[in-house]
């Protein structure tokens, strides 16, 4: 069957599908301060419409789904829709991000279900400083959660780290030092202005190049590994058992050149770029009762709005507040 293609040249392998917008943390750069209104149960894709959507896209080419959130593990059924979604055929990897804290009592299940592995989410070492950045005092259960998930298979487990400048720019060699020690990916994402972090531009990123230059300072030199099919360029300490993933969605100058993926929200928008607002309703036309041929033409006008890049970076100056909707809706 057709890849799907964009106007640029750009095939499309990995899908990102966020299945709640709900989340039992509140991490301040992604929820805003004084909370959340939640969406309506009822405007969010059931887990039917989604497999719809990724029945379509699968056979067109995507190897690699990632299932999101807010927090996914929140959603009732989840393993079932894993289950789905591998009975689909076809992938290569079926990974989900998740802040972890309730890792530890489903990570068989969703083992047993299919689930190749996780990404867990972690931004200190520190409990305190835990409790400050997520406004939930969870630290432990998240680093039982990441256990669990290492002795159930869902490995290797990766660990991502939004790099934020004066709250843990002190602590990214310790992160790397995880990596030599453990079998883990640790993954460091610049801070990106999307969401309620879009008012707030005294939140300083620290960009990918920074954080290598840091673990080098610490490691010595780290040797450049393949690029997988995501958005990270790997590295590894010489010796070390695990890997460093290095995000760098705003300073990397050719990161949209390589873009492999679009992302399906919530609420059921097909959003071709993360930097963007720009978006395809499937929700409505899917309750309208729309044909498979028709959907599969929606997210192809999906895929050719891929615009060539996003433009957030002008130099080193970001540009805030552009992009509104809020992270946990989008998936990240
Ligand atoms: N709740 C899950 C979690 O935290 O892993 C999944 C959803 S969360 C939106 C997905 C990823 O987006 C997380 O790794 C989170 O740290 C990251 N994220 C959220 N807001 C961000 C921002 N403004 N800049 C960079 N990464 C962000
Ligand atoms: Fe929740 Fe994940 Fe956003 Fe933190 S980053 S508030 S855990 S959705």
């Amino acid at each position: 069957m057709k890849p799907l293609v964009d106007l640029h040249g750009r095939r499309i392998r990995y899908v990102r599908i966020s299945i709640t917008d709900r989340c039992n943390l509140g991490c301040r750069y992604c929820m805003p301060l004084g909370g959340v209104q939640w969406v309506p149960h009822d405007l969010v894709l059931t887990y039917e419409e989604m497999l719809r959507i990724l029945r379509i896209c699968i056979p067109r080419g995507v190897e690699k789904v990632r299932i999101t959130g807010g927090e996914p593990l929140l959603r009732k059924g989840l393993s079932g829709f894993i289950a789905q979604v591998n009975a689909i055929g076809g992938l290569k990897d079926l990974s989900l991000t998740t802040n972890g804290v309730l890792l530890e009592s489903m990570a068989r299940e969703l083992k047993d279900a299919g689930l190749s592995r996780v990404n867990v989410s972690l931004d200190t070492l520190d409990r305190e400083k835990f409790a400050y950045i997520t406004q939930v005092d969870a630290f432990d259960r998240v680093v039982r959660g990441i256990c669990a998930a290492h002795e159930h298979g869902l490995s290797p487990v990766k660990v991502n780290v939004v790099a934020i400048r004066g709250f843990n720019d002190s602590e990214i060699a310790d992160f790397a030092k995880l990596t030599v020690d453990l079998p883990v990916e640790v993954r460091f994402i610049e801070l990106m202005p999307i969401g309620c972090i879009s008012k707030y531009p005294e939140h300083e990123n620290i960009s990918a190049e920074e954080i290598k230059d840091m673990i080098e300072a610490r490691f010595g030199p780290m040797e450049g590994l393949e690029r997988g099919l995501g958005p990270a360029w790997i590295f590894r300490i010489p010796g070390a058992q695990g890997s460093i993933g290095l995000i760098g969605a705003l300073s990397e100058r050719d990161f949209c050149g390589s873009c492999n993926r679009i992302r399906i929200t919530a609420t059921g928008q097909l959003r071709p770029c993360l930097f963007s607002e720009k978006q395809i309703d499937l929700r409505g036309p899917l309750r309208e009762g729309i044909t498979d041929d028709e959907l599969e033409a929606l997210i192809e006008r999906g895929v050719r709005a891929k615009p060539p890049g996003h433009g957030v970076c002008r130099g080193a100056d970001l540009v805030h507040g552009t992009i509104r909707t809020m992270m946990s809706d989008i998936g990240g």
